[in-house]
């Protein structure tokens, strides 16, 4: 469900998150927002510093470069099971379906390395959250 909060003038665009660990981190990291862990309320990204912010794509200009910074985790990060370990971004039906419906795109899981990896692209701007990166137009 994306929110559309046009009175701030800025244009919709997805703000990328990235982050590794040797494991899923717990709760309470999660919650504290000062820390850069995947928050577990999705709208909480977007109340990390802005220098945890690793890009912006502009929406639909920026798509495929979104599409592409995802696929740049996966050839890097190879996931241990599951359904990242023999699709594609391409073929990965739910995240392209967010992707072609400007949504959140949230990733969380094994790498074969063994790594932690969360990804978020997450939607902005969105009602009760301030963009904390605003895109250059
Ligand atoms: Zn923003």
């Amino acid at each position: 469900m994306a929110f559309h909060w046009h009175e701030t003038g800025l244009a919709d665009h997805w703000h990328a998150y990235a982050w590794n660990g040797s494991e899923r981190p717990p709760d309470s990291d999660r919650r504290d927002q000062g820390s850069s862990s995947p928050p577990l309320e999705i709208s909480h990204w977007l109340r990390q510093r802005p220098d945890y912010v690793k890009a912006t794509f502009k929406i639909p200009d920026d798509r495929d470069k979104a599409r592409a910074w995802l696929q740049e985790t996966l050839d890097e990060y190879p996931s241990r099971e599951g359904p990242f370990s023999r699709h594609k971004v391409s073929e990965l039906t739910y995240t392209s379906e967010c992707l072609e419906s400007d949504h959140d795109v949230v990733w969380g899981y094994y790498s074969a390395s063994g790594r932690y990896v969360s990804r978020g692209l997450i939607f902005c701007p969105r009602a009760g959250e301030r963009c904390p990166k605003p895109p250059r137009r």
